[in-house]
């Protein structure tokens, strides 16, 4: 496509040497027209001022200054003068196969229009990718190719199947796999069903972890994990291709002494804060072993905040709990992680959160591919919402605004595999974009300024997408 551009640019150029001087390359069919556009890339160079962004059908063609073109009666032009071009947002932690929840545990099958509701809301958000971390295998792969058939509008989507893990959890789609030869079999199971990735979760030891990546390695999948009992550090040397979530929590990284009195629960975890040297010798380990293996970290920073500050009005009367489904915040509103917190235990939890932004900046520091991602539906994750929330904790942690960027948009495209087509503002990539009203570099809450969301070429207005 990008080369019969050239070329027929290029014959036209030809042409139109030979009779007059006018260099202007013509487009007379039916283009979409980005006019006057400041262009934020997501490759990580600086804005570019008054760019025309040409997009056919599902794919950039063109980018230059409005002059260089001519467009004819069947483009459709977009003036977009003060505003912000960027590739659309990947949200690389969003459980959009929604499993509605009954007696305590969810149910092991997921509601279609919940998950159509989610996916409309992310892309209302800009959200125009999305990895889906854990899903009944079947559900998973359904609802992706729903959504590539053209079935259910929403944003592509990346999946895993269920989770593999020592034991089955109360919580989600999860397998028991507690021999090597049940995770070989689990993951040429998945395989087979056509997942996209395999999950392997915190209760898994080393060896299974080990085992898991190199049977999903010998069939071309990716491996991202929720580890715990295997450590961060061992989980890169064994290969493993991504780790999800913001901190380890594993004992390995206490020191000897506060070891003895961790106990690995979720009221644990501001203990294991408290404890936790960043700068000790286990932690450089740790960063010196992903680094080494370029395992790419999704921090899912809104996941614990909402959890140290699960006392906070900010999140319990959220002014938009109506943009998930309603049985979702019910479920929300009947119990969450931190139920057996006290007060005391808020307090502690959030004097310790600047270690969570503490080591997040480390990873950055380290040069370890970050993405963006927000876990929705855990609770008082919402669906879009807490996205961008997610990029305002990652600026927290001293992320400069253009790396936040980008790694709400190529980063997620790099870990995914696929950086050659999506991810980045180039020509021959999918135009999957999102035009925001006020500039994100001098404010990073303005990347939910969305004016529009374009997905594969077609745009959309976010607040039709919400009425709908
Ligand atoms: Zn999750």
């Amino acid at each position: 496509m990008t080369r019969w551009l050239m070329l027929s640019g290029f014959l036209w150029l030809m042409v139109a040497l030979s009779g007059c001087v006018d260099e202007r390359i013509r487009f007379d069919d039916a283009v979409l027209v980005l006019k006057d556009v400041t262009v934020i890339d997501g490759t990580g160079q600086p804005p570019l001022p008054e760019q025309t962004v040409v997009v056919r059908e599902d794919r950039i063609v063109a980018i230059g200054k409005a002059g260089d073109f001519v467009f004819g009666d069947a483009a459709e032009v977009l003036d977009l003068p003060g505003r912000y071009l960027l590739p659309g947002f990947i949200d690389m932690h969003a459980h959009v196969t929604i499993l509605p929840g009954e007696d305590g545990r969810l149910i092991p099958h997921y509601d279609r229009a919940a998950s159509e509701q989610v996916l409309r809301t992310l892309m209302a958000f800009g959200v125009t990718t999305a990895r889906n971390p854990a899903a009944p295998t079947a559900d998973g792969v359904e609802l992706r190719e729903a959504v590539a058939g053209g079935e259910v509008l929403g944003p592509r989507i990346f999946t895993a199947g269920t989770v593999l893990d020592r034991g089955t959890r109360p919580f989600g789609p999860f397998v028991a796999t507690p021999t090597e030869e049940a995770v070989r079999e689990e993951v040429q199971k998945q395989a087979a069903a056509g997942v996209d990735f395999i999950k392997v979760y915190a209760g898994l030891p080393p060896r299974l972890v080990e085992v898991a990546v190199e049977e999903a390695h010998a069939h071309g999948l990716r491996v991202i994990g929720h580890m715990q009992r295997t450590t961060w550090t061992d989980a890169a040397r064994f290969g493993i291709d991504a780790i999800t979530h913001g901190a380890p929590w594993s004992p390995e990284y206490l020191d000897e002494g506060p070891r003895a009195g961790y106990r690995p629960t979720m009221k644990g975890r501001i203990y294991w804060l408290e404890n936790l040297d960043l700068d000790g010798p286990q932690i450089e380990e740790m960063l010196t072993a992903l680094a080494e293996n370029n395992v790419t970290i999704d921090p899912t920073l809104i996941a614990y905040h909402t959890k140290f500050w699960g006392d906070d009005p900010r999140y319990l009367n959220h002014p938009e709990h109506h943009l998930a489904p309603a049985m979702i915040v019910e479920g929300w509103r009947q119990g969450t992680f931190t139920f057996d917190w006290t007060g005391d235990d808020y307090t502690r939890a959030k004097a310790a959160w600047p270690k969570v932004l503490g080591l997040t900046k480390r990873l950055f520091d380290r040069g370890i591919l970050l993405t963006a991602g927000s876990d929705l539906p855990n609770p008082w994750v919402i669906p879009g919402v807490s996205f961008h929330e997610e990029l305002q904790l990652l600026a927290d942690a001293g992320i400069p605004p253009l790396d936040v960027l980008q790694i709400a948009t190529a980063n997620g495209a790099r870990a995914l595999g696929i950086d050659a087509e999506a991810g980045t503002i180039e020509v021959g990539k999918r135009a999957d974009l999102v035009v925001l009203a006020a500039n994100p570099i001098d404010d990073i809450r303005n990347t939910r300024s969305i004016e529009w969301v374009m997905l594969g070429g077609v745009a959309f207005k976010p607040e039709r997408l919400l009425a709908e």
